[in-house]
């Protein structure tokens, strides 16, 4: 998959790639599924990551209508 596989998938709302990534809103700083129904942002706030806990890291947060924290779902301690 991608970038641009990926960007596509964003723009369609394809939500048969969700869980397969993620994205994060670099305006906002939320992270949002493929299939998210919230408005879509430009393409150059974009930034993809591969689990949460790399999103979070950096400052993002999940995004309250998609949940994105469904994905990847390892093993939260909490
Ligand atoms: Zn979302």
């Amino acid at each position: 998959m991608n970038e641009q596989e990926k960007l596509q998938a964003i723009q369609n709302r394809n939500s048969s790639y969700d869980g397969k990534f993620i994205f994060g809103v670099k305006t906002t700083k939320i992270i949002c599924r493929p299939g998210c129904p919230a408005r879509l942002p430009l393409e150059k706030n974009i930034v993809f990551f591969g689990t949460m806990e790399e999103a979070i890291e950096k400052g993002y947060r999940p995004c309250k209508r998609c949940k994105p924290k469904l994905v990847n779902q390892s093993q939260e301690g909490k």
